[in-house]
């Protein structure tokens, strides 16, 4: 079919034919009566009804959210003060339902006659994304909640800080206490080994030293007890010029999980009988140890320390008999030191001594000690147990140069010490050339 130049079709069934394909719908509202005086297609079939049905209704009798004749003359004012009115409300469909709609209002003069032409958008789907919007950032908020021990935002200008209902549970305190936190109500109750090193995290993340704030440390809480967390944040505003203005972050409750990482490591590098340091530690510790005397120009002094004859305590006293006497001669030796000392169980029966800072002379004369504070003992808990003494073998830096040669110069000189009766400390001797 040819087409028609547009001049020559009647402006009045265009513009009716535009108006009834619109996909909103459209109404034309005597605002006296508030009655519905023309509608299109949209509007009838949005409402459910044929067009007739809704030129017999009102604006009262459609829209559930305009309640009596007062509440129309009030809003008929508002429409005709101001250029267009948007109103968000409910239409009554004929099934019943609701149709949640966004109702555009002008006033328009037709043929002398005042009348209001609402354009009414269904936003029935617009409004239920939203509200699954919402719920969907609520749940995420909940989820984030329950899934971290507490969510913290700082405001930096006014240094407010705001702490979640489960932040402050953390801390031993109720949702409404702790009002108004500032940081200094946070920073003070880190623990004061870790405090340096936290505050020096979140400096180097504003500094843009880092991406992201991240501490592991130990915090008060109300009790006065310290909670081991892991914290974690990031800057997530800034002003014009890209300084921070507010950071926010999430705290973790890590105190089981670092008590247990503590009580392996402690597993890993001590002796369960008599909670000495472990013999894989002295391989650490010894060249270490070895390494700054060197530096520092100080002496170093090892004794390899073993109970004489333990075998026939076991076998007279019993293996548990054994076992107390161990704990017993660890006890009393490592009371006999000083805490700068270090004493290993190097293995079954024997001990192994590190002391920095003391000369040959010094080192003879601990090791003395040491076997008479054995010999001295007394030993209530195993019954008709006599005397526990011990050979012990010395060995000292400068002298023997690395840690190997140490240790086998102080095992020499145990050895030595076996052979000449027992009961006696011997000084290893270097032998030049000997390795
Ligand atoms: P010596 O004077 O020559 O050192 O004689 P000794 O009997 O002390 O030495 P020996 O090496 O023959 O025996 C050491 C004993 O220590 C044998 C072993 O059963 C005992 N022993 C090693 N570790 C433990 C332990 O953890 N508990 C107990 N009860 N005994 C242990
Ligand atoms: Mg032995
Ligand atoms: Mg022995």
């Amino acid at each position: 079919m040819p087409s028609l130049p547009l001049s020559t079709v009647d402006e009045a069934e265009l513009l009716r034919t535009m108006c009834e394909w619109l996909p909103d719908p459209v109404y034309l509202i005597d605002p006296e009566t508030s009655g519905i005086v023309f509608c299109n297609q949209a509007a009838h079939l949005d409402l459910g009804m044929e067009r007739n049905e809704v030129l017999g209704h009102s604006v009262l009798s459609l829209q559930m959210d305009v309640v009596g004749s007062e509440q129309w003359r009030e809003i008929a004012k508002v429409i005709r003060d101001s250029a267009s009115y948007v109103f968000v409300g409910r239409h009554r469909h004929k099934a019943g339902h609701e149709v949640s709609v966004e109702v555009h209002t002008r006033v328009v003069v037709l043929g002398g006659c005042e009348y209001f032409v609402s354009v009414a958008r269904d936003i029935g789907s617009r409004l239920s994304q939203e509200r699954d919007l919402l719920s969907r950032d609520a749940q995420l908020r909940y989820a984030l909640n329950e899934a971290t021990d507490g969510l913290w935002d700082w405001d930096i200008r006014t240094d407010q800080v705001y702490f979640s209902p489960q932040l402050k549970r953390m801390l031993g305190y109720g949702p409404y206490e702790a009002a108004a936190p500032r940081l200094a109500d946070w920073s003070d109750n880190i623990h004061p080994d870790d405090k340096r090193r936290v505050m020096q995290t979140i400096a180097d993340h504003m500094n843009g030293l880092r991406e992201r704030y991240d501490a592991e440390y130990r915090l008060r809480n109300r009790n006065g007890h310290y909670l081991w967390v892991r914290d974690r944040g990031r800057i997530c505003a800034r002003d014009d010029e890209g300084r921070p203005l507010r950071m926010a972050g999430m705290v973790h409750n890590t105190t089981e999980h670092k008590q247990l990482e503590i009580e392996l490591q402690r597993l890993a590098s001590h002796d369960s009988l008599t909670g000495l340091l472990n013999r894989r530690e002295s391989e650490v510790i010894v060249p270490t140890q070895l390494r700054l005397c060197s530096r520092l120009g100080l002496g170093m002094g090892l004794a390899m320390i073993d109970i004489d004859h333990f075998k026939q305590v076991n076998d007279v006293h019993g293996h548990l008999a054994g076992d107390q006497v161990l704990r017993r001669v660890a006890e009393l030796l490592s009371g006999s030191i000083r805490s700068a000392d270090y004493l290993f169980r190097w293995g079954g029966e024997e001990f192994l001594l590190l002391c920095v800072d003391v000369s040959e002379d010094e080192m003879l004369a601990l090791a003395a000690k040491l076997r008479q504070r054995l010999a001295d003992a007394t030993w209530p808990e195993v019954p008709q147990l006599g005397r526990v003494d011990a050979s012990i073998g010395v060995a000292c830096f400068p002298g023997h140069v690395d840690q190997s040669e140490l240790i086998l110069a102080a095992d020499r000189a145990l050895y030595r010490a076996k052979t000449l009766g027992r009961g006696r400390v011997e000084l290893a001797t270097r032998i030049p050339g000997d390795a």
